[in-house]
């Protein structure tokens, strides 16, 4: 098997080395997505979350042990990493140190408003969200849940995790906010912090990925891709997918989405239709009991989730390996999706600036 592998990448006894550490990690990583809290300290405008009244749904588990019994039933189930999402993850702390006791590895996902601890947390994967940039992100987001509008998200969050080793942040660009793309990654280097990227879809408006300036957008990215490489860590062939929704081989949507919750009965034809789906995932509401759809907002049409499409690129390993350039280019992808996380520390001694050499199109893990 090794050497066949290493006849796939031409005897490039170095890219075999980097394939083996990403399979590895991917075959040991079991993850499913908790949402911990309905509260958020902030309403992003584009929030699927309180678009769609996810937060009326359920109530939250406040007991401890309540919460550490699920965790455990999920360890029972082969679950070993979490991400945990909200609402706003950093306002229960407590919540969040029964994760750290029971699970192997934990991310989660926050606005960055209010720093999450050091002490007792230094392995926690810390993705910040980052929404347009420049003034744009205060526009969107510095809105408190009364409705009262403030300034300095981003530097906020640029304070709070300044030079944070868990910290890597999820900067979701907008053609509106193709002029700030450079100066928000700079900035965030200065800061001592990497970064990956996810496309803003502003749920609820007619049609949140209609583009008029695709092609500005995704030149812009590239460039300054090319200009930050140790700073922004998404693959250029990621980053061409995540804008125009197509691989090499096909698009993305709902049919090979791998993203969706494995026990939720909307998804049997899904995951009957033979495309991967990440292993035991589902993503848990607050109240550890209901199972949603998916990662995200179970609006398909309007879905454009930068998790989903990586673990898409990630999954789909088989359509890479034919061609030699094409396989080089999956293995940095996967070393760019391990990036973002701390306790994949070992693949973050490869900086994306030594990724990227292949800038074709890619395959998947499992
Ligand atoms: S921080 Fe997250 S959960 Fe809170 S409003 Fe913004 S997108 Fe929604
Ligand atoms: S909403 Fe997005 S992440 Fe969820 S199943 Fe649909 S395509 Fe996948």
């Amino acid at each position: 098997m090794s050497k066949a592998l290493l006849k796939r990448l031409r005897g490039d006894s170095d890219y075999f080395r980097r394939y083996e550490a990403v399979k590895e990690i991917s075959s040991n990583v079991r993850v499913s997505e908790y949402l911990i809290t309905n509260a958020c300290n902030i309403r992003c405008k584009g929030c699927w979350f309180f678009e769609y009244d996810f937060d009326k749904n359920t109530r939250d588990v406040t007991d401890r042990e309540e919460l550490r019994a699920f965790l455990r039933s999920e360890r029972d189930r082969g679950i070993n990493s979490s991400l945990i999402i909200g609402g706003e993850p950093t306002l229960y702390v407590k919540r969040l140190e029964v994760f750290g006791d029971e699970m192997k590895h934990n991310s989660i996902s926050t606005n960055g408003l209010k720093k999450m601890p050091m002490s007792g947390f230094e392995d926690f994967a810390v993705l910040i969200s980052l929404f347009g940039g420049g003034k744009l992100d205060d526009e969107l987001r510095a809105i408190r849940p009364n409705g009262q509008a403030f300034t300095g998200l981003f530097e906020t969050a640029l304070k709070n995790y300044r030079g944070d080793p868990r910290a890597h942040f999820i900067y979701a660009v907008t053609e509106d906010g193709i002029d700030y793309i450079d100066e928000t990654v700079r900035r965030i280097g200065d800061n001592g912090n990497t970064v990956s990227i996810n496309f803003y879809s502003k749920y609820g408006s007619n049609d949140p990925l209609r583009m008029e300036h695709g092609r500005r957008l995704l030149e812009e990215l590239l460039r300054v891709r090319e200009k930050y490489p140790s700073i922004l860590a998404s693959h250029p062939y990621y980053i061409r997918a995540m804008v125009t929704g197509r691989s090499h081989w096909g698009e993305f949507g709902y049919d090979v989405c791998p993203s969706v919750s494995i026990d939720h009965p909307d998804n049997t034809e899904r995951i009957a239709n033979g495309n991967p789906v990440l292993p035991g995932f589902n993503a848990w509401a607050s109240d550890c009991k209901t199972i949603n759809f998916c990662c995200t907002s179970g609006h398909c049409a309007d879905c454009r989730d930068s998790q989903a499409v990586m673990s898409w690129l990630m999954v789909s390993q088989l359509k890479f390996v034919r061609n030699p350039d094409l396989f080089k280019t999956w293995i940095e992808i996967a070393e760019s999706y391990w990036h973002q996380f701390i306790w994949a520390h070992h693949l973050r001694n490869q900086p994306p600036a030594m990724m990227a050499q292949n800038d074709v199109p890619l395959l998947a893990a499992e």
